[in-house]
């Protein structure tokens, strides 16, 4: 491979771009084959699917889809599928170069794929809900099945929309299919812990970074940015663990107590949408709160929100990425010369798709673990995963996020090798 990168690192880099920038990087750093970046930086295979739905009011509106599959080398492809008005083309292929990277951190036996929806389930029935979601899957179907592409609930998608795409699935197929897809409710094999597992992997990997750095998590100060399923999960775990929550924030604004916030007030009181800085008066706005005292920052909404402008004012000595890509480069590298351990997304968040693959196994198997079972099993392969990628990150002399790439591209690459696709 030359040593000469065909990209230069900007700010204004799209999700896409900036992916294929550290998965080129990563690649160099592991002298993989020519070739190897020019086949791992699009997906192998792009569905796209028009699927007609018929409204409540009579109408038939056509929606847009898609799947995207990275790459199957290592074996079936795996991710989310997302209901969302700006799912585009270009994001789902970025999301499931990261589902690649997710599986090889965590040594899953799958390759990344992704899937979304143009559409806003906020304004459609419970019906068109699943007639799209049915369309959908009869759309795709020739392309998923258990051993070929299993998808998984993500953005506005949960175990009811899973419930109908895995009866749909298995009507098609004539044999019931559970490990067509994951995240499906306890009575049609999901898996126990598959609800909180983002929150819980997120806890257990900031768990192993304090660790690293000498702060103990009783009485640690967290701050959490975004108070959804990833964040109000996140505060009760951490919370539990005897840290002290000392801000949270949602979309409409922030609270910072420095003696540490009523978490279970916060969590009783949340509305549906997992809004609670409603409640009082003294707030702050979400980027003074990502300023403040703290020992642990956890961005857990959305992208973007560590830029070069805010990085270097960061009190935190901990920065855990629950979201998907908060952090730009140059704050990445910021924050990484200013002696942060930065946990990046493609590691902290990887929990959902490990529960997700437990999942699948017990519905291979048909044989169902306890939760006790599955937390340790996810602990046990976060540890392994995080303290490969930091000593990694020590042996190459890289940054956490580019060591978390040439983890997880490590058995991807090797398997496209032995395959001889490269
Ligand atoms: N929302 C997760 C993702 O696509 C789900 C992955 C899975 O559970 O397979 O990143």
């Amino acid at each position: 491979m030359s040593t000469k990168l065909k990209q230069d690192i900007k700010e204004n880099m799209d999700v896409l771009e900036r992916t294929q920038y550290v998965i080129e990087n990563a690649l160099e750093k592991l002298r993989t084959k020519e070739g190897m970046y020019d086949l791992l930086k699009e997906p192998l295979r792009l569905m796209t699917v028009r699927i007609p739905v018929k409204m409540d009011n009579g109408e038939v509106k056509v929606f847009t889809g898609y799947r995207a599959q990275h790459n199957d080398a290592v074996g079936p492809t795996k991710g989310g599928i997302r209901f969302h008005p700006d799912v585009t083309e270009d994001e789902l292929k970025a999301l499931s170069l990261w589902m690649s990277i997710k599986c090889g951190i965590t040594n899953l036996p799958y390759g990344g794929g992704k899937g979304g929806i143009q559409c806003d389930p906020r304004k459609m029935s419970f019906g068109e809900l699943e007639r799209l979601s049915r369309g959908y899957v009869r759309a795709i179907s020739q392309i998923v099945g258990p051993t070929k592409d299993i998808p998984a609930p993500d953005v506005y998608t949960n175990s009811q929309i899973m419930a109908w795409m895995m009866d749909e699935y298995s009507r098609l197929r004539e044999f019931d299919s559970p490990g067509f897809i994951t995240g499906k409710p306890m009575a049609l094999g999901g898996s126990q812990g598959r609800e909180s597992s983002t929150g819980l992997g997120v806890t257990m990997v900031t768990k192993q970074a304090a660790k690293l750095k000498n702060i103990p998590i009783e009485g640690a100060r967290v701050i959490i940015q975004g108070f959804g399923n990833a964040g109000s999960f996140l505060a009760e775990f951490l919370h539990d663990s005897g840290a002290q929550i000392v801000g949270v924030s949602d979309a409409l604004g922030a609270l910072y107590d420095p003696n540490g916030l009523d978490v279970n007030y916060l969590l009783d009181n949340r509305d549906s949408f997992g809004s609670v800085t409603h409640l009082f008066t003294n707030r702050l706005t979400n980027g003074e709160l990502l300023l403040k005292e703290c020992d642990i920052l956890i961005p857990a909404a959305i992208e973007n929100q560590i830029t070069e402008k805010n990085a270097g004012d960061i009190k935190a000595k901990i920065v855990v990425e629950a979201a998907n890509g908060p952090t730009t480069s140059r704050a990445t590298q910021i924050l990484t010369d200013k002696n942060v351990l930065l946990v990046p997304d493609v590691l902290a968040s990887a929990g959902d798709v490990v529960v997700s693959y437990f999942e699948w196994v017990q519905n291979n198997q048909g044989y169902y673990w306890s939760e006790e079972d599955v937390k340790a099993k996810l602990e046990a392969i976060l540890t392994e995963a995080f303290i490969n990628v930091y000593q990694t990150s020590i042996e190459k002399g890289v940054d956490m996020r580019l060591a978390a790439y040439i983890v997880g591209l490590k058995r991807l690459s090797s398997a496209v090798e032995w395959r001889g696709w490269v």
